[in-house]
């Protein structure tokens, strides 16, 4: 099944993306797609709806905005340099043990949103996110795919300057708004039977930079969801963002960042994809 969310920002209704190409609205469910829908038999509840009122959906607007495909969960937890080539290119040794950091929940935006450049190095970062179902807590790599919930595209965007070179933790870097599209909506994981082995790729202005496959993972999606539940009780619809192939700005020479005007399209074998045109945050830079 693959699920989406429409409407203005912040006010976004829950619906699905029918096999025929329709959206339909699933606003008449009582249920959007957060904490509780992930915690317990929403999907269950969801397909009961979907079959009661098969002669009565609505259709929604071709023309309305996508948004996240769901809702802000209480954590975006990222993955660093979980692909070897791109560890490479940033001049890193492949991790030992799962590199962790986090992404503001505030990041989150829709796939065809604009990207606000709030400084002169933002960057890209195709990425599979999983989204987690029942509560993990300290799972075993054997229990954490019964943990997940399902699978969403996700551009792991960075300002590279405030990563990297205004000290402290990578997350004041990765946090800005609009830094996190997820969408166009999320599956199911009928839908990927698996998802350490998927295309994913993202252009600038139409040409290819990142070309890779989830099959060059250091940790696997069971190895991560397990790794992490370790050290933090992962809630129904966290997301666990799993990491970069190579190909980013910051690996080119020179490196390559954003400017104005510049459209960031990508996608994922059974994800979709998105499109995202950059525009500068404020007028004048401001420290
Ligand atoms: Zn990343």
């Amino acid at each position: 099944m693959r699920l989406i969310r429409f409407g203005p920002p912040g006010a976004e209704k829950p619906g699905l993306l029918l096999p025929d190409g329709w959206r339909v609205d699933a606003s008449g469910l009582g249920m959007d797609y957060g904490e509780e829908f992930f915690g317990g038999d929403g999907l269950q509840v969801l397909t009961d709806w979907l079959s009661a009122h098969q002669q009565k959906l609505t259709t929604v607007d071709p023309d309305a905005r996508l948004g996240p495909p769901v809702c802000r969960p209480s954590k975006l937890i990222c993955i660093g340099l979980n692909y070897a080539d791109h560890a490479r290119e940033s001049g890193m040794a492949p991790p030992r043990e799962p590199v962790l950091f986090f992404k503001a929940t505030s990041a989150i935006c829709g796939p065809y949103d604009d990207v606000l450049l709030p400084g002169r190095k933002t960057d890209w970062e195709v990425e599979l996110a999983v989204i987690i179902g029942p509560q993990a807590h300290r799972v075993t790599e054997e229990e954490a795919m019964s943990h997940v919930a399902g699978y969403v595209l996700h551009n792991d965007y960075s300002e590279r300057n405030w990563q990297l070179e205004r000290g402290g933790q990578w997350v004041k870097g990765k946090s800005y708004d609009t830094f996190a599209p997820l969408g166009p909506f999320w599956v199911t994981p009928d839908e990927i039977p698996d998802p350490n082995n998927l295309a994913l790729w993202l252009t600038v202005n139409g040409k290819r930079v990142q070309d890779g496959s989830t099959s060059n993972f250091v940790f696997n999606v069971a190895q991560l969801v397990s790794y992490v539940s370790r050290f933090m009780t992962l809630l129904p619809g966290d997301i666990i963002s799993t990491g970069t192939p190579a190909g980013v700005g910051l690996g080119m020479n020179p490196p390559r960042y954003l400017q104005p005007g510049d459209v960031v399209e990508l996608g994922i074998e059974g994800l979709g994809w998105q499109r995202q045109v950059a525009r500068r945050a404020y007028a004048e830079r401001e420290k």
